[in-house]
């Protein structure tokens, strides 16, 4: 029998409700207690109370703040709802530091008495983004837009500037869309797996001021490229390279394998705790500078390193801690997971005359249990893994090697917590420095200096 009913789609059922944020999740979205249930909630502080809707996937959204938090500033950026970087723009930046402080000292009182440093941030935390990425579209009204991915999705958020992007590099994606418009060239419509321009990525060294683009494209063809570059450099003086990346794939990954240089060398030279660093198209490179600085400070100041000291740059990706650390000790021993970033790692060396760090290309827990098995010895363990942490083969390992120092800097506190619980036993911990490497966002820096017992 056939029926005019329409088949029910699976809304999501929804409900309003009222309540006080009483503290936050690891992301700093608000939690609140609502009809005896917890919901998480974005764009909230504590103490405020707030009315919202709840779906029945667990989406929540914000309706309307009936008493605001004394630290609400106000947010000018347009595009902050949607894009979802900056978690904390609606807080004081000196309350954001508080915040960050708290988190650390909460993770870490379990386990010392040592005082946990105020979580060190910028003076201006704006713009301090050295690399910028957008992606282009095309668009029936303007022709091309480009802007970021809206949050879990590929829906693009079109922007103009980015309050942490860098300014110059901001006004350089502006022009090349100006540019692409007039020499009729698309962009890569993903659905329809047609046209060319994808990406948009702009990174500058804010010390030599060298400013390197990259035009991701979908094929090797770019029409009148000649041109392109001409009109590219007429408008921003301050361009010193022009890469073409061909990334064919379907993937969301921004760059594909081949780099087609249209101008310059290529790469670019950054200055770093006054050492040279080269970045290319691929490499991976600390996005605030300003702040890498002070992170690599502190953290080598902490260890008190000697002459005859050797060190372990476990996790080490171009070689920027170790090389830094070498000029205070015998010899590093640096070990990275990816290939390219060992081979920037040994140019990094080259071009600072480095000759007292060898690198190595393995898995840090594999290479650091072929060192505790070979008996090496090893004065400090320094390690910065990502994210997802170190395991407990690597922290067993750093027990067997017994360093008089483990120095352990890392992006994601909770994770760095549970890696050192391991080492307690025999290693105490002597300095907290948490880094405001990402103002503005939910992102925490934290270093943990330990000595051995006895
Ligand atoms: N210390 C560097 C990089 C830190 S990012 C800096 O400050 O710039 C973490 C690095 O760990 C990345 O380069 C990543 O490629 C590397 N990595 C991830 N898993 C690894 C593993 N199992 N073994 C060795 N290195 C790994």
């Amino acid at each position: 029998m056939k029926t005019n009913k329409k088949i029910e789609k699976n809304v999501p059922t929804q409900v309003r409700l009222k309540g006080i944020v009483e503290g936050y999740n690891e992301e700093f979205a608000g939690i609140v207690d609502a009809k005896g249930k917890k919901y998480s909630l974005r764009g909230v502080l504590v103490g405020e109370e707030v009315e919202f809707t709840a779906d029945s996937n667990g989406k929540t959204t914000l309706q309307k703040l009936n008493s605001t938090n004394p630290k609400r500033v106000k947010v000018t950026c347009p595009i902050y709802s949607k894009c979802g970087g900056c978690r904390l723009l609606h807080l004081e930046y000196k309350e954001q530091l508080r915040l960050k402080t708290e988190v650390i000292e909460k993770l870490f009182g379990k386990y010392t008495k040592v005082k946990v440093n105020e979580c060190l941030g910028m003076t201006k935390p704006y713009n301090y983004r050295n690399k910028n990425q957008v992606v282009f579209r095309n668009d029936p009204k303007e022709k091309m837009i480009c802007g970021f991915y809206q949050e879990n999705s590929h829906n693009v958020i079109r922007f103009n500037n980015c309050l942490l992007q860098d300014e110059t590099s901001d006004k350089i994606v502006a022009s090349i869309k100006e540019i692409l418009i007039k020499m009729h060239i698309n962009a890569y419509d993903e659905d329809r797996k047609y046209g060319l321009v994808r990406h948009v990525m702009v990174k500058r060294s804010f010390k030599t001021k060298q400013t390197l683009v990259v035009i991701v494209t979908a094929n090797d063809n770019l029409p009148g490229r000649s041109n392109f570059v001409k009109a590219i450099l007429a408008k921003h003086k301050e361009i010193t390279t022009i890469i073409q990346n061909v990334n064919s794939r379907q993937t969301s990954a921004v760059l594909g394998d081949k780099n087609i240089v249209l101008y310059g060398p290529g790469t670019i030279l950054d200055e770093l705790c006054g050492l040279k660093f080269l970045i290319s198209t691929q490499s991976f490179y600390q996005i605030n500078p300003f702040q890498t600085e002070v992170l690599y400070t502190k953290a080598l100041d902490s260890l008190n390193l000697s002459q005859d000291d050797v060190v372990l740059d476990a996790y080490s990706g171009v070689g920027t801690i170790g090389l830094i650390a070498s000029r205070k000790v015998k010899k590093v021993i640096s070990v990275e997971l990816v290939k390219d970033a060992v081979t920037n790692g040994i140019t990094n060396a080259k071009l600072n005359n480095i000759k007292n760090v060898h690198f190595f290309c393995d898995d840090a827990t594999k290479f650091i249990n072929n060192l505790a098995m070979k008996k090496e010895k090893i004065d400090c363990v320094i390690m910065d893994p990502p994210r997802k942490g170190s395991d407990v083969a690597f922290m067993n390992a750093v027990l067997k090697l017994m360093p008089k120092k483990v120095l352990y800097i890392s992006c994601n506190p909770y994770t760095q917590c549970e890696d050192l619980k391991l080492l307690y036993d025999k290693y105490v911990i002597k300095y907290i420095q948490p880094v405001d490497m990402f103002p503005h966002t939910a992102s925490i820096e934290n270093i943990i200096t330990l000595e051995r017992k006895n």
